[in-house]
Order: C-alpha cells, then structure tokens, then sequence
C-alpha cells in the first residue's frame, strides 16, 4: 500500500488530529498504516467497551447482516424489541427509544421532558444543567452543556437551559423557576475533567425533583454500560432518574444511542413526536445485545471494578512518585492531575513514543483522562503507567 500523507484533506478540518491513518485494531492496540502500534487508553473515545474488533460485535454484524439490515423505523424487527426490553429489565425503566449517537439520545430526552411538561406540567420547558457539562453537538445539546464559550458559538442558543454548579444543591435550588421541568446532568463529567457528582448530591437531586414534581435526567452517555464498574453510573448513589440516555459503549463500537424512561413519562410522546430512519436498526441494535450479554454479568463487572481499582493504586504511586496533585475517577473513567498545563504535550510526546505509541486524551490543559477497554488486562495497564512515567520523565 502506498502511502499518501494528503490523502486525508477530503475530509472537513474540525479538529486536530495527528497524521497517522489507523488501519486496524485488536483488544487495547490500533494500527496505524505503516504498521505502528500504539496502546490505545481513549478506544475510540470510551466507546469500545470491548476493546478493538470483539469476536462478539464481529458475529453479531454477521448473523444480522444476513438477517435483516433494516427494516425502517415504521415496522417493528426482533433485535430491536429484543435490546430494549433488555434495557428495560437492567435499568427499571420500562420504556426505550434506540438512535444512533448520544447527542440525538439527549436530543430525543431534551423533547420528551418539554413534551411532559405540556402535557403535565401546563407548558413547564425549562431544564437546569450544570457549568462544565457535556451533551453533544446538536444546537439544543450546545446549549444544555457548559462548555465554555459555547453560549456564543453558533448563537443564538435554544433557551430554556439555565445553569448549576455540580454538587452545589443551592445552586440548582436558585435555578428553578415556574417553567422548570427537569435537572439533567452527568454523574461524571467526563469531557469536563472526570468531575464526579458526589452520591449525596445526586440523592438530594432525587428528593429535590421528587419534591417539586420534576424530572430527573441522568446522561449516561459517557458513565453508563459498566464504564464506572457497576451497569449505569448513578447506581454508585442508588438513584434511579426518570429518563436516563445511553450512547458510547452501548454499541462497543458501532453508531447505537438509547434513551430510557419511565412509563409515565414516556407516555407524553404522541405519534409522531420523536423518530428517525436509523432509530431501532436491527444490525445495531444487535450488536447492543451482544454487548450486553458480556458487560452486564456481574462478574464481568466486578472485574472492571478491579481494573478500576488497580489503574486507579498505579495511577496514585505514579502522582505521588512524580509530585503531581492525584487522580480521581470511577472504574475505568478515571483522570490524572498533572499540575502543570501541558496535557496536550505529553498526549502528543505519548503518541510518539518509541518502538510503541500510547493513546491517551487530553480533555483539561492540565489533566489527562483514560477510558481503556472495560476488559483491559493488568499487564496493559502496567504497560501503560510504564509508558507514561517514561514521558513525563522526558518532559522533566
Ligand atoms: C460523548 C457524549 C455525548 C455525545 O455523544 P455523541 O455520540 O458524540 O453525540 C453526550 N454526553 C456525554 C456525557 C458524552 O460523553
């Protein structure tokens, strides 16, 4: 194969991204085309729960692509009813909307909360999110996030998103108006940092909505599917909300998004009202119950708890081997704290290291964020801390 290091300028110029084309993946490794190999702690951006190319997602595309590919979102197909009742049974809420990517999940629960206040709640649309959150890039999602700088990006924004500070209970309080009809948030802000919402906070949400007749959203798009080490984030609070999304690595890899809600308030949806071609395809919904089947078993979760724990004691010797502030996290969602602003640096001097590369993100200036596989191995986590004390040795 030859080469061509233009051969990427096709493509819109939304990010900076470094040159290698990657070309292949197994487990906790990517192959770049002049057959690099890197150990990969983003995998795909906390998406590939079962690392590069499972066996599983692999025989679940085939059976299905021989099944049926699509039937349309007019019709009813069996992978589809199938996934759903699957997450209905993990999660106590009994209905399921399935789409293709987490920003069209909240999307889909930003209009089922405004829906429900229509119908219940005389025309309540407002929802309270919090400062630093992340829900994706549709203009609606732009604006439930705080993100900074995103209040003017593409302006004007769709209203209704007045904002909080996470774990700041009087802060949501002052939030509420007459027109609030729900709090949404994530109970890790993963793109903000690994911000964790702490379990009292997210109790004291639950009492707060129950008291006020008001929803409670949880964004699982990034802390759900076992990445935190049990099924779905908040289950470390024991809080059940009333709409929860899913996305990432509900598809371990392929486009696959849910929303989930309770009976009740999934009933405000009229005919109508929510859809899309892609919503319920058989072939991804397919490969979600294939996920499923492996990181729901509580063994299996059990061990992303021990993975978590132990990245979390490598992660802790290295910061305090090195002087820098710590690392905080959940399961396998976890952020080291390096104190100084040069993230970027030592993701990029990571990248390059030699014979082998190491992907790791850079979501702060002075933060670095690892989502590995749920079933990484000890010795790559080994590896991996090995191959990071080795660049931030070289960057002094
Ligand atoms: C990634 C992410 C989204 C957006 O998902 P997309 O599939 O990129 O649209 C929304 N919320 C959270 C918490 C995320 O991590």
């Amino acid at each position: 194969m030859n080469f061509d290091p233009h051969e990427t300028h096709a493509l819109m110029d939304i990010a900076a991204r470094p040159a290698q084309v990657f070309v292949a993946g197994r487990g906790s490794w990517l192959v770049d085309r002049a057959g690099r190999r890197y150990l990969d702690f983003v995998q795909g951006w906390a998406v590939n729960a079962l690392g590069h190319c499972p066996p599983q997602i692999a025989q679940a595309l085939a059976a299905q692509s021989q099944q049926l590919v699509s039937a349309g979102p007019g019709l009813f197909n069996a992978p589809a009813a199938a996934l759903a009742a699957r997450l209905a049974e993990l999660s106590s809420l009994e209905r399921v909307f399935l789409c293709s990517g987490g920003a069209e999940a909240n999307e889909g629960a930003i209009k089922l909360a405004r829906k429900w206040g229509q119908v219940q709640r005389g025309g309540a649309y407002e929802i309270v999110t919090f400062v630093d959150a992340f829900h994706g890039r549709t203009l609606a999602t732009m604006s439930a996030s705080g993100k900074p700088g995103w209040d003017v990006l593409f302006a004007p924004q769709v209203p209704g998103f007045p904002k909080a500070r996470l774990n700041d209970l009087a802060s949501v309080e002052a939030a509420l108006t007459q027109q609030t009809v729900a709090v949404m948030l994530e109970p890790i802000q993963g793109e903000a940092g690994v911000n964790v919402a702490d379990d009292d906070f997210l109790r004291a949400l639950r009492r707060l909505c129950d008291e006020r007749g008001l929803l409670l959203v949880f964004d699982e798009i990034q802390t759900g599917v076992g990445r935190t080490g049990l099924l779905f984030g908040a289950q470390h609070a024991g809080v059940r909300p009333d709409i929860m999304t899913l996305g990432k690595g509900l598809g371990g890899g392929v486009p696959l998004a849910a929303v989930l809600a309770r009976e009740e308030v999934a009933a405000a949806f009229a005919h109508g009202d929510q859809g899309g071609t892609y919503c319920g395809n058989p072939l991804m919904a397919a490969v979600g119950s294939a996920v499923l089947q492996t990181v729901a078993a509580p063994v299996f979760l059990a061990g992303v708890r021990e993975r978590g724990e132990y990245l979390s004691r490598r992660l802790s010797d290295l910061a305090a081997t090195r002087g820098l502030p710590g690392e905080r996290g959940r399961g396998l969602l976890r952020a080291l704290n390096l104190g100084r602003p040069v993230a970027a640096q030592v993701a990029a001097a990571a990248l390059a290291l030699q014979p082998e590369g190491l992907l790791v993100n850079a979501p702060r200036p002075h933060l670095l964020r690892f989502m590995p596989a749920l079933n990484v191995s000890f010795d790559e986590i080994d590896l991996m801390v090995d191959m990071l004390a080795e660049v931030l040795e070289q960057a002094g």
